[in-house]
C-alpha cells in the first residue's frame, strides 16, 4: 500500500510499503481522510520521542470505510467509521477508574501501533471488542469526522477545568486547538471569550471562530487588556493552546483569584517554567493538564459534530494526497494553515 513513513527526526516519507498483516478479528479500513496534528509536528520535529518508532505511520485523527469486517456482525463492508484511537486496558486502576486515558497498558495509534497517513489501516481486535470503532454520523463529510478526535480532547480540558455558562475564558494561542477550544467554549455559554496569538491570520481565524477580543501578545499587554475587559477581575479561566513553558506566567497573571489554569498543550520532554508559586498560592489558583481522551469524550465529540450547532469544517483550510505527505507537514507547521487535512484516496 501506499504510505507516509516516518523514517526518522525530520524525514517524512511517501512509499510503498507492505499492507498490514491482519490477525482474526482485526478490522481492516481504507483511510478515506485524515488530518495532521500538532503532536504529529512534534513526533516529525523530535520534540516528542516516547513511544516513537522509527520506521512508523503517524495519524490518529481520521476516518475511514470497512474493507474487512474481521466478522464483527455489527459492521458491514464499506461503512464509513471513526475510531477513538487509543485504545485502554479496560483492567488497570485508571481505566477501573474511568480515566482510561491514563491507562497504563495505553496503546495509542500512530504511535505504538501504525495510524492513519496511509492508504490502509488495522484496527487490533481488542479496540474493536472495546467500542473504539464507531460507525460514522452519515451528515459529516470524512474530513469532518476526522476532528472528532482533536475535538474529543478538548472535551476533555474543558471538562477537566470546568468551562461554566457565563464566565469568562483566556485562550493562548489560536491554532487548530486553540481555535476548537474557543468554539466549544461559546457552545458551553462562555460569556467573554479572550484570544491571544502572534499570527496575525489566525487573529483572524480566532474573531471569525466568534472570539469577543483578540490580542497581539507582541505588541498589546495581555494582562492589563484582560483585567480591563472583565471589570478589573481576570478571567475565570484561561487556557494554554501552545506548549511553550513560560506562557503559564501569562496565564497565571490573567485569571481572577480562584480561577481555573488548563496546561492542555503538549511540551517538549525536559522544558521547564520558571513559575510564580505564590500567585497560585495566594489567590488560590487552580492549575490542572489535560492528556488525550476517553471513548465518551470521543462520542460527544461525535455528537456534537453531527448537531450541526456550530461549523467546525472550515477548520480545514488545505488539502493534500497521500503523495504529498511532506509538503502537508510543511503547511501544517507553518503558520498560513489552520487544519491540514490528508484526503482523496
Ligand atoms: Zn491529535
Ligand atoms: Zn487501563
Amino acid at each position: 500500500m501506499k504510505a507516509g513513513v516516518l523514517e526518522n527526526v525530520n524525514d517524512i516519507r511517501f512509499l510503498n510499503v507492505t499492507d498490514p498483516v491482519l490477525e482474526p478479528g482485526d478490522l481492516l479500513l481504507r483511510v478515506k481522510a485524515a488530518t495532521i496534528c500538532g503532536t504529529d509536528i512534534r513526533v516529525y520535529r523530535g520534540q516528542k520521542t516516547a513511544s516513537i518508532r522509527y520506521p512508523s505511520i503517524l495519524g490518529h485523527e481520521f476516518a475511514a470505510q470497512i474493507i474487512d469486517t474481521g466478522g464483527h456482525s455489527q459492521f458491514s463492508c464499506d461503512q464509513p467509521v471513526v475510531v477513538c484511537p487509543q485504545f485502554a486496558c479496560g483492567q488497570c486502576a485508571y481505566c477501573i477508574r474511568g480515566a482510561e486515558n491514563l491507562c497504563r497498558n495505553l496503546q495509542a495509534m500512530g504511535y505504538e501501533i501504525d495510524g492513519a497517513f496511509a492508504e490502509y489501516v488495522r484496527i487490533p481486535r481488542h479496540a474493536v471488542e472495546s467500542g473504539n470503532v464507531f460507525s460514522m454520523p452519515e451528515n459529516l463529510t470524512y474530513e469532518q469526522a476526522s476532528l472528532a478526535e482533536p475535538l474529543a480532547c478538548v472535551i476533555n480540558g474543558q471538562q477537566l477545568v470546568n468551562v461554566k455558562q457565563g464566565e469568562s475564558v483566556l485562550i493562548l494561542g489560536a491554532g487548530p486547538i486553540g481555535l476548537l477550544h474557543l468554539m466549544l467554549a461559546r457552545q458551553s455559554g462562555a460569556h467573554k471569550i479572550i484570544v491571544s496569538e502572534l499570527n496575525p491570520l489566525r487573529r483572524e481565524a480566532a474573531l471569525k471562530a466568534g472570539a469577543d477580543l483578540v490580542i497581539d501578545p507582541t505588541t498589546d499587554d495581555l494582562k492589563s487588556i484582560t483585567i480591563e475587559a472583565t471589570q478589573g477581575l481576570g478571567v475565570d479561566v484561561a487556557i494554554c493552546a501552545i506548549g511553550l513553558p513560560v506562557l503559564i506566567n501569562d496565564a497565571v497573571c490573567a485569571v481572577r483569584s480562584r480561577g481555573r489554569i488548563s496546561l492542555f498543550a503538549g511540551f517538549s520532554a525536559g522544558v521547564k517554567a520558571e513559575l510564580d508559586v505564590n500567585a497560585i498560592h495566594y489567590n488560590e489558583l487552580s492549575v490542572m493538564g489535560s492528556f488525550g481522551l476517553t471513548r465518551r469524550h470521543f462520542e460527544n465529540a461525535l455528537h456534537l459534530l453531527a448537531s450541526r450547532t456550530a461549523d467546525f469544517g472550515w477548520l480545514i483550510t488545505h488539502r493534500y494526497p497521500l503523495e504529498k505527505i511532506s509538503e502537508a507537514f510543511a503547511m501544517a507547521e507553518h503558520g498560513q494553515a489552520i487544519k491540514v487535512a490528508i484526503s482523496g484516496n
